[in-house]
């Protein structure tokens, strides 16, 4: 299935939109479902405003909103195995705050999500190969904030301002923490420590993580004991800042930076992408963090993955048609 999606899709960026389930929260204030799932098996979603407007889109995927963790990995799941056969990959989270980001990558203790699944993956097929392939895992987790880079796998917050450098194709981050993972079992425990760092010198964890982007890199070390061959490679995951637009009564002092910082990371992403995808003969990675950090798994032979979440209630319209609207631009 995923095969025929790599060929139908322009450039090398898949485009799945999930939608999650109406809160108890908006069916006690009434609102009401304004998302129209009947073409969703071919990848269409229409969006109702107010009865009589309704725009579709089409994307590579569409879930329901009773679309498990598993059914979304498994779609997930050939892009992330590549990486195991020397591919750059990156697969990111894209929506406005509340509409499941966390949750389809991070995902819960008994619900787990893309980072988890793909870490687990990785170790199996890992154990699979043994005997021809020795692979070493490790994994960095970032935050992006205010277009500065923080480590939150460090022990101690460092005063020193983290960088991204050009070391051969690559970019890399000198000084970070990159913690070598042996097993499965050891997976979980990191991926927390790095999430419950977020919440570190902020008074409102949730408003701090809608406004950062939090970044996972998986870095893949192989050496072939057939011909002694190795090879690295990297997989990104990343939690995007919520991307929904401020109240105007709100766009001041600190409130106005992070806003501004979150757009121009956002449209720097859009804006690459669509580059790529036209095939432009520049394209202009320096102009956030974001892109900066991922310029060797976006492009090139790399393959990349963006979740569309929305929300489906109609007090949310405005929002969805926005993610919408940038999804189908990237496509
Ligand atoms: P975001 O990271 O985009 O701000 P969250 O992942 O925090 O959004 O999701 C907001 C709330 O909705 C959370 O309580 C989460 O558990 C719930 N939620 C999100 N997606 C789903 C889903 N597909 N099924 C059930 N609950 C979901
Ligand atoms: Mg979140």
């Amino acid at each position: 299935k995923l095969h025929n999606i790599v060929q139908e899709t322009k450039g090398n960026i898949r485009v799945f939109c999930r939608c999650r389930p109406l809160s108890k929260d908006e069916t006690s204030s009434s609102y009401k479902c304004a998302v129209d799932f009947d073409g969703a098996k071919d990848g269409e979603i229409a969006v109702v405003n107010g009865g009589t407007a309704r725009k579709t889109f089409k994307f590579d995927r569409v879930y329901m909103p009773t679309d498990n963790q598993a059914d979304v990995y498994a779609d997930a799941s050939p892009l992330v195995t590549s990486v195991l056969d020397g591919y750059n990959v990156c697969i990111f989270a894209y929506g406005q705050t509340g509409t499941g980001k966390t949750f389809t990558m991070e995902g819960t203790d008994r619900n787990r999500g893309v980072n988890y699944r793909t870490l687990e993956e990785l170790f199996k097929i890992a154990e699979e190969r043994k005997e021809t392939v020795t692979y070493n895992i490790s994994v960095s987790v970032l935050e992006v904030y205010n277009e500065q880079i923080r480590d939150l796998l460090a022990s101690s917050p460092s005063s020193k301002k983290l960088e991204i450098k050009q070391a051969g194709e690559g970019q890399h981050v000198p000084g970070i923490v990159e913690a070598k993972v042996e097993s499965i079992k050891e997976v979980w425990g990191v991926l927390q420590a790095g999430s419950n760092a977020r919440a570190v010198g902020s008074n409102n964890v949730n408003e701090h993580s809608s406004r950062s982007h939090c970044m996972l890199c998986i870095m893949v070390r192989a050496k072939n004991l057939m011909n002694g061959e190795c090879t690295r490679s990297k997989l990104w995951l990343v939690d995007l800042a919520g991307s929904e637009r401020l109240a105007k009564t709100d766009v001041q002092g600190e409130r106005l930076k992070e806003a501004q910082n979150i757009n121009r990371s956002l449209s720097a992403l859009g804006d690459v992408i669509s580059a790529l995808a036209a095939k432009s003969s520049h394209i202009p990675y320096r102009n956030s963090k974001l892109t900066h950090l991922l310029q060797d798994s976006l492009g090139g032979d790399s393959k990349a993955l963006m979740f569309v979440q929305i929300s489906p209630s109609d007090n949310d319209v405005s929002e969805t048609l926005s993610s919408l609207n940038f999804a189908s631009r990237v496509r």
